[in-house]
């Protein structure tokens, strides 16, 4: 399928308010993940790009962006989310065809994007300091302030939310920002930049610079320059780019990914959780970094709730994207290759149901597999699939099923399912995670709810309103006047 009519060309960065080929006049090939076709070529960005982008977005600072008012910033992204609305079908089919995602899921994130840009928007001018009480004659307040220049480096898995998470935040605490998006997916993030173009916000607040990780993404972490980076991908990219933030003294918001579990007890409404132990496995064939690929239940219930989701399991259809099946292809070939080399690992497993690949289509797909009574120690229980694999873990206590859930090193998202609501206020104190959901797992996205890691999921949150603290700075005010 080919991609439809777009006001810009997929093979230039946008610098400056200019849409420019890169300077070395390389591209790079996107394919379609539903079957292996060419999708676009888009520009291989290199550190001389991200230079120019860095000085762009400081001559922003210096200029009508760096003086908006917060009000004035809130409009233009309220007005992006208006675009994004009105574009969400061209904005769907593009990240359908280029992340491989069933047409609704990419619908979802548009929606998402919209709502980010609205939040953001409404928020910008509702961030201030305070004044703090002090020494007879003080005056003391506090200013939040821009970072200056943020450096922001995507996945390939929900370009626009976290575009609209992480750039949405720091563009409306006035920040500039360079965008870095992945070289498997990133049409959406261009399509973004030009409605933002489009929506008035001045030339160098946005400056987007397609590339290798190696080479474009690099060159960013480590730019001496800018002010902040937040990076959203895997663990060991993510201890890369905070060795490169270390060297210019930056900080960073790290979003690794998680093993995240459900914990099920025996007193929970299985109808219920059914579709939520599915789904947050399932979504978006499992590359998900909040995917729930553990399922921890209770053994009262555990022969049913094995038996109900190997149910759903054999339902379950992968076909591409454009068809709109539960799930679509893995992004890439390699990604393929990951999973189903943890899929040999589980050999030797109880594998409890397969879905089917419904399609002859050459994209990369993998059928969506569960595995049962795993032990909690096997590498399928502990470490990041990223694709649509769940395993089920059987506990007899309470006591039990939290030394499980917090046995791995990350700590992104858990959920509890019981009706005990003295279990859940435990629980929810006791797991290792940025987010614990009680009776249900996700909160349909939650734009306003912050969002992050512990551990090797990584550090600094991003959504909801604590992410305008993540990308400000705080200044502290004392006059002595007597
Ligand atoms: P990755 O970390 O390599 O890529 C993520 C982003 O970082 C991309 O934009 C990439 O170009 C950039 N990048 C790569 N190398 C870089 C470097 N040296 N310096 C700066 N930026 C660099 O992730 P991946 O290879 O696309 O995926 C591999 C694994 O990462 C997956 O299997 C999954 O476990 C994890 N992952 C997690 C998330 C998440 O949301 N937490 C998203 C994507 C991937």
């Amino acid at each position: 399928m080919h991609l439809p009519d777009l006001p810009f060309a997929p093979t230039l960065c946008l610098i400056g308010g200019h849409w420019v080929a890169a300077q070395s006049n390389d591209t790079l090939d996107l394919t379609n993940p539903s079957d292996g076709s060419g999708l676009a070529a888009i520009a291989r960005g290199t550190s001389a790009d991200i230079d120019t982008a860095v000085a762009a977005a400081h001559q922003a600072r210096a200029g009508v962006w760096g003086k908006s008012t917060a009000a004035e910033r809130g409009r233009i992204l309220m007005r992006i989310g208006e675009l994004v609305k009105e574009n969400a079908e061209t904005l769907a089919l593009l990240e359908a065809l280029d992340v491989g995602k069933p047409l609704t899921q990419a619908k979802n994130d548009v929606t998402a994007l919209a709502r980010y840009m609205e939040f953001y928007g409404g928020a910008a001018d509702k961030v201030h300091g305070e004044t703090i009480p002090y020494l007879d004659g003080y005056t003391v307040y506090t200013l939040r302030e821009p970072f200056g220049v943020t450096g922001h480096i995507v996945p390939w898995n929900y370009p626009m939310q976290i575009i609209g998470r992480s750039v949405g935040a720091a563009l409306a605490m006035g920040n500039a920002c360079v965008l870095k998006p992945a070289e498997e997916a990133c049409l959406t993030a261009l399509a973004f930049a030009d409605l933002a173009m489009q929506a008035g916000l001045p030339a160098g607040a946005l400056n987007v610079v397609p590339g290798l990780g190696a080479e474009a993404g690099a060159a960013l972490a480590g730019h001496a320059d800018i002010q902040h980076i937040s990076f959203t991908g895997s663990v060991n990219t993510g201890r890369l780019v905070q060795t490169a933030a270390a060297q210019n003294v930056i900080p960073v918001t790290l979003e690794l990914g998680g093993k995240s579990p459900q914990l099920v007890f025996a007193d929970a409404n299985l109808d219920a959780a059914l579709p939520f132990l599915v789904n947050a496995g399932i979504q978006n064939a499992g590359q998900t970094c909040s995917a729930s690929s553990r399922i921890l239940v209770e053994r009262a219930v555990y022969d049913e709730v094995t038996t109900r989701m190997a149910a759903a399991y054999a339902d379950m259809r992968a076909a591409p994207a454009i068809e709109d099946a539960t799930l679509g292809p893995l992004i890439s070939a390699r990604q393929k290759d990951l999973v189903t080399d943890f899929l040999s690992k589980g050999a030797d497993l109880n594998m409890a149901a397969q879905g089917q690949i419904a399609t002859d289509a050459a994209g990369h797909y993998v059928a969506p597999t569960l595995f049962a009574d795993v032990p909690p120690d096997h590498t399928l229980a502990q470490d990041e699939i990223f694709g649509p694999v769940q395993v089920l873990i059987p506990f007899d206590t309470e006591d039990e099923a939290l030394q499980i859930a917090n046995s791995t090193k990350y700590g992104l998202v858990a959920s509890v399912w019981s009706q005990n609501g003295a279990r859940q206020m435990r629980l929810a104190k006791k797991l290792n995670a940025g987010q614990v959901f009680l009776n249900n797992y996700g909160a349909g996205g939650g734009v306003e709810l912050p969002f992050g890691g512990t551990g090797h999921s990584g550090h600094g949150r991003e959504k909801g309103f604590e992410a305008l603290f993540h990308f400000s700075q705080l200044k502290t005010v004392a006059a002595l006047h007597g």
